[in-house]
């Protein structure tokens, strides 16, 4: 998969899934931008890109403040001449439950920066994306699909309303030649808990229970999600829009009773 001349900007390129994306695509000789708030790892992402060909564009900004998101379509554009690929990826976990005191203030800081934030790079990215007929993948996640965080309403809401934000774009955006999809990730190694507050022993737990439970035995990394991000925005998949790919190594399979 070749993305020579190609522009592809994507959020939460710092760290994790997005900063796997973002280099996976610069080593296929992409334009890429690179978003995110934290500058010093975002310079550590950028040298890795370089290292691999293509010397990105870095535009330090939240995707939660409006004025931000337009200096990150204006600066790619400006910068690049078009956008072909958009990858929402910025996302934040934190737990929520419905009988806590702030359970309203957590549902609108998570769905302000899981849900709000893809709308408005969208709605700004559509004009670019129909002159070139690019595309956009969301990255969501399997507790769209069934399988929740308990305790953890505001993300499961926001990862659901992004997949059918996704249908709902990719049905209008289907007349201009623009395709939409997501991709679902189960347990990735990255440092969204921690970045959630949960304390390190905590995580090291939880996280082996989590590769355990999986009937694949293992967790994702996030070179496989990048590896699905890549597929989705190339012209191997023009036939795909509208559509939820899940990498979940088996976790969405529930076996009702094992007939052995
Ligand atoms: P990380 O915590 O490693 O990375 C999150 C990224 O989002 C960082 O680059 C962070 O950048 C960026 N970000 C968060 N808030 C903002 C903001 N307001 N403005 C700009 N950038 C922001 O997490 P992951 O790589 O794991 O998560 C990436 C996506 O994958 C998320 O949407 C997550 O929900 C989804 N996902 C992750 C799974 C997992 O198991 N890891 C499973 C399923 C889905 P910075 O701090 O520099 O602002």
């Amino acid at each position: 998969m070749s993305f020579q001349n190609k522009v592809v900007l994507v959020t939460g390129a710092s760290s994790g899934i997005g900063a796997a994306t973002a280099i996976a695509f610069a080593a296929q000789g992409a334009s890429v931008s690179l978003v995110g708030r934290n500058e010093t790892k975002l310079a550590q992402i950028a040298k890795i890109c370089e290292q691999k060909g293509s010397k990105p564009l870095v535009i330090a900004a939240d995707v939660t403040n409006d004025a931000d998101a337009k200096r990150i379509m204006n600066d790619t554009v400006k910068h690049y001449g078009t956008l072909d690929v958009l990858v929402n990826n910025a996302g934040i976990f934190a737990p929520t439950s419905i009988f806590s005191p702030d359970a309203l203030e957590g549902f609108d800081r998570i769905m302000t920066t899981n849900l709000r934030s893809i709308v408005q790079l969208t709605h700004l990215a559509v004009p670019h994306l129909v002159k070139s007929k690019g595309n956009i993948v969301n990255v969501s996640s399997i507790v769209s699909l069934g399988i929740l965080f308990d305790h953890s309403f505001a993300y499961n809401t926001s990862k659901a309303g992004m997949d059918h934000f996704t249908r709902s774009v990719a049905l209008e955006l289907s007349k201009h030649g623009v395709r939409v999809n997501t991709v679902n990730p189960g347990q990735v190694k990255t440092d969204i808990t921690q970045n959630a507050g949960i304390p390190k022993e905590q995580e090291v737990v939880m996280m082996a229970a989590i590769a355990k439970s999986t009937p694949l035995q293992r967790m994702g990394a996030p070179e496989e999600i990048a590896d699905l991000i890549m597929f989705l925005s190339s012209d191997k998949a023009r036939g795909i829009t509208g559509s939820t790919f899940v990498s979940d190594n088996g976790s969405l399979l529930k076996g009702l009773v094992d007939l052995k």
